[in-house]
């Protein structure tokens, strides 16, 4: 069944463009297995590409050839988002050994600032030290009890830290002081954090040395958001396009939607940013009926298996949440036939 569909002239049309994030330094994916990955659970992924006899293609060349209705059989497409530290070190040394192309969406305000993403860290530190109640969170200036015993009462107090790093105002600097004050209070080694480079992003001179070795940098907004207003959405391009040109010599036109999230009025304004292409985290195969702005990708996570995987880059899996999107539609009572 794999192997006929993956064969398949249905197949041949299409582009599966895949979706990564993480891959651990430590123990990242224990904590966020949707964000992510063990780097075994990466190479088995480009092992069953390998095996499969997939072509794995540079993105701009996959679309090219994808809107020309020229893809070779069995197309794939890898991409990374965010461009965390972890992808020097963990994915990248993979995919060479494997001799794949990926696109990195490299969001750079962190890159020129090198230290951990501020509401990550907060996030980590706070499960490393789940289950415990340390009491109320006066010396961090917090008003919240620190109930670190459930997923969500954690993130209870990344908000609270967030509306006060708002609040006040904290540039980059203060808010890495107020995380290394959480590291303590917790009793974490926030040097030892920094030292291992855990949920930073690549630095400019990582970003330099994989541009050069081939890696294919990005956009992803300069601060990972994509405010509703023209000219703020806008400089967000900007910047992230002037710092990814001074570091890598190129003008990326390329675009992946932070955290998945679009509406139909970015369009335009992608449109005149001159933006070629834009990635959404909706899952599913790629093909030339789709907007150029809209396509869709198959997220990776720690969650899926090894044949859960397998099925969708053959395309079997797209068929089976087809048929299961028309059933429930059905169940519900009608809705659009797709
Ligand atoms: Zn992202």
């Amino acid at each position: 069944m794999f192997r006929l569909l993956r064969d398949s002239q249905w197949r041949q049309g299409r582009l599966l463009i895949l979706c990564y994030h993480g891959v651990s330094l430590q123990d990242e994916h224990v904590w966020r297995p949707n964000l992510y990955m063990h780097p075994e659970v990466l190479e088995q992924r480009l092992r069953i590409l390998e095996e499969g006899d997939y072509n794995v293609l540079p993105l701009a060349d996959a679309l090219n050839r994808m809107y020309d209705q020229d893809l070779p059989p069995r197309s794939v497409a890898i991409t990374f988002d965010d461009g965390t530290y972890d992808f020097y070190k963990q994915a990248y040394p993979l995919l060479k050994a494997f001799g794949f192309p990926a696109t990195v969406y490299q969001s750079t305000y962190y890159s020129d600032y090198p230290r951990p993403v501020f509401n990550l860290i907060c996030g980590y530190m706070l499960w490393k030290r789940g289950g415990i109640l340390p009491g109320r969170g006066r010396e961090l200036g917090l008003d919240v009890l620190m109930d670190l015993r459930t997923d969500a009462s954690q993130r209870v107090v990344v908000d609270a830290l967030l509306l006060k790093a708002q609040k006040e105002g904290l540039n980059g600097q203060q808010k890495d002081e107020l995380a290394r004050r959480l590291a303590n209070f917790l009793g974490i080694d926030y040097d030892e954090i920094l030292s291992k480079r855990i949920l930073h992003l690549m630095n400019a001179q990582e970003i330099a040395e994989l541009a050069a070795a081939g890696v294919d940098f990005q956009l992803h907004t300069h601060r990972h958001r994509t405010p509703d207003d023209t000219r703020l959405f806008q400089k967000e391009i900007q910047d992230n396009r002037e710092s990814l040109q001074r570091i890598t010599g190129s003008v990326a036109v390329h675009f992946c939607y932070p955290s998945g999230v679009y509406k139909q009025e970015f369009l335009p304004w992608l449109q005149a940013e001159n933006v070629v292409s834009a990635t959404t985290c909706d899952v599913g195969f790629a093909s030339s009926r789709d907007s150029k702005l809209l396509l869709p990708r198959y997220v990776d996570t720690s969650y899926r298996t090894g044949l859960e995987f397998e099925s969708w880059v053959t395309g079997v899996g797209h068929l089976v949440r087809r048929r299961r999107t028309i059933n429930h539609a059905r169940n519900a009572g009608g809705g659009p036939f797709r």
